[in-house]
């Protein structure tokens, strides 16, 4: 992917992580957070701009006086506390930071949940637009308050690219305490920053390695994760030294600067949008390996033909997941028929539907337009 098409970028989330917003002892880092500031104000001028931003738990435990955890990391309850009292301070910080810029901030809590719901994402997705219009920088951060184990998001890198397709941006930035991603460990002996990825691999995640440093919640596995995502909803991705002064303004000018995860689809927007970044699957289909390509590669709907059985309990109507193996699903639709029927309708053709429920609402039991593909890397068809 070109760097050009980058400055024809016009809706940009930047994500800035903990380690951008602390310095090394943990501590809020303001002049880090005032030159960003400088940047982000000066980008929403002739671009949108949507801020996710961590940091609400380090500034809260800086206030309570907690020192950071060695070893055993805090337990759910205690980041929650932190996070409450520390995200009005960090609204306080970036609204003073960006108002000093003539910006205004708005703050929008979120959960994975919330934008799960089609009517909550859509009502969120109308908020953002008329903050975007008026030239408000809206600063996301998740709600953890309210956000336990099943609910929530966990990472700000995978809240972002949930948000990118809330807002339908094209280009995700995610500003962190490296320069993007390495082949091997920063650090290691002949460790080079790969600049472009075409494709998140097998190899690529590798790469990532595994969780987050003491400062930072996801680490790069989980930003080259939400960049894979991205990939597939049509977005691009890229990794930044969120240090650097100028990284984003000299990036948008073309700059050979951090990691570059380019869309592997088109723009996925509306429905598809929300189905592919936000919903969540109430259960899963199970097909075989045919149905699988032909919704995979020839653009077909799924048929009750292709069906194995259903996991779950779903309506009609509600999201759910298609998978061969449930632990990998490759798509994502809404369901035509319950999961009961589904169940009931697995391998017979579409002429039996009538005889077998009674009723038929129509042929497919997810249609084409109601369903998109998801990035699966390295599925091997058993069959090929
Ligand atoms: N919501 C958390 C915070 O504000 C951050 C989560 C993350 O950094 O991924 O501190």
């Amino acid at each position: 992917m070109p760097r050009s098409t980058l400055a024809r970028a016009r809706r940009l989330v930047v994500k800035v992580g903990t380690g951008t917003l602390t310095d090394a002892a943990g501590r809020f880092d303001r002049e880090n957070c005032a030159r960003l500031a400088g940047e982000l104000a000066a980008l929403a001028g002739r671009r949108r701009v949507v801020l996710v931003s961590s940091g609400a738990v380090a500034l809260g435990a800086e206030r309570l006086g907690l020192a950071r955890p060695r070893g055993r990391p805090w337990d759910i309850a205690t980041k929650q506390a932190c996070a409450a009292v520390g995200q009005p301070h960090l609204m306080n910080a970036w609204g003073e930071a960006l108002g000093r810029h003539g910006r205004t901030v708005a703050q929008v809590l979120l959960t994975a949940e919330d934008l799960a719901s089609r009517r909550r994402f859509l009502n969120a997705r109308r908020t953002f637009q008329q903050l975007l219009e008026r030239g408000v920088v809206p600063v996301v951060n998740e709600n953890d308050t309210v956000a336990v184990e099943e609910i929530k998001v966990g990472d700000n890198d995978t809240l972002a690219a949930l948000v990118a397709g809330c807002v339908e941006a094209d280009l995700v930035a995610m500003l962190t305490d490296v320069d993007g991603l390495y082949d091997r460990p920063p650090g290691a002996p002949g460790a080079q920053l790969v600049h472009e990825v075409a494709r998140v691999t097998a190899e690529v995640e590798r790469m990532a390695g595994g969780a987050g440093s003491e400062r930072s919640t996801g680490g790069m596995a989980t930003k080259v994760k939400a960049a894979r995502r991205l990939a597939a909803q049509g977005v691009a991705t890229v990794l930044l030294s969120g240090r650097r002064p100028g990284a984003l303004h000299d990036l948008l000018s073309g700059a050979r600067l951090g990691t570059v995860f380019a869309p592997s689809a088109e723009r996925l927007s509306g429905r598809e949008g929300w189905l592919s970044a936000a919903a969540r699957g109430r259960g899963t289909i199970l097909v075989d390996a045919g149905a699988r390509r032909a919704i995979a590669e020839q653009g077909r709907s799924l048929l009750p033909s292709g069906v194995r059985g259903a996991e779950g309990s779903f309506g009609v109507g509600d999201p759910v997941e298609i998978a061969v193996d449930p632990a990998r699903p490759f798509a994502r639709g809404l369901a035509g028929y319950a999961a009961d029927d589904v169940r009931r309708l697995a391998g017979k053709k579409s002429s039996q539907i009538e005889a077998t429920l009674g009723f038929r609402y129509a042929d497919e039991i997810v249609h084409r337009n109601d369903l998109v593909l998801l990035d699966e890397p390295g599925y091997k068809d058993p069959e090929e």
